[in-house]
């Protein structure tokens, strides 16, 4: 198993980076048959986002404009603080544009909720949501994520611009938190 030790955690490998790959040209197909003939606006959400944004606007084949938001909801280094704060806001015009927000994770929703709500004040023709990870267990949202990488279960992940305290945002795959028998992380 390819593993990756980290303080007193260890991590292992969970989405090769030929997967995410993969995945993301199918993604990236959809999107291109959806927006056939419209340029949407694909507004990333800095910092976890940035990899797969990357990656994903190369896959679609039809014009877009991109922008960016950077907010936080994580103070510490794996659990969320429950509170947002926007730290840079967007510099385009949505009001009639068709926008794509583009996400790392959904994990409880709050993020994608609160960027929903934010966005929609500003009256776009219309608003989807693409995120490389979904964890559906967790997420308490009354809409869907309309372009979902993977669905995967509740553990923290790192990797492909997912952090832990800022760092391992490069590497290529995903790993995941290994837990031992008890469900407590494993040393
Ligand atoms: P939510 O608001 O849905 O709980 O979380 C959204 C944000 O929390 C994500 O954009 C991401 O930055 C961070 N996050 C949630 N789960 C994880 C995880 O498993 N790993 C990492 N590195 N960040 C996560």
């Amino acid at each position: 198993m390819n593993t990756i030790k980290i303080d007193k955690y260890t991590f292992a490998e969970f989405i090769s980076a030929d997967k995410i790959a993969q995945r993301i040209s199918e993604l990236g197909e959809q999107i291109t048959t959806d927006y056939k003939d419209k340029t949407p606006i694909v507004i990333g959400v800095l910092n976890g986002s940035v990899i797969f944004f990357s990656d994903l606007i190369r896959e679609i084949k039809c014009d877009v404009e991109i922008d960016f938001l950077r907010i936080s909801s994580y103070e510490k280094a794996m659990e969320s603080s429950g509170v947002i704060k926007v730290h840079k806001d967007l510099n385009s015009e949505i009001e009639g544009r068709h926008i794509i927000i583009v996400e790392d994770i959904v994990d409880s929703g709050l993020s994608v909720r609160f960027l929903k709500a934010k966005l929609e004040k500003s009256n776009p023709a219309s608003l989807k949501v693409a995120s490389l990870l979904l964890k559906p267990t967790e997420a308490q949202i009354d809409f869907p994520i309309d372009y979902t990488g993977f669905e995967i279960p509740p553990a923290f992940v790192i990797g492909y611009g997912l952090d832990y305290n800022q760092k391992f945002r490069n590497l290529k795959s995903i790993y995941s938190l290994v837990l031992d028998e008890n469900g407590k992380e494993e040393s």
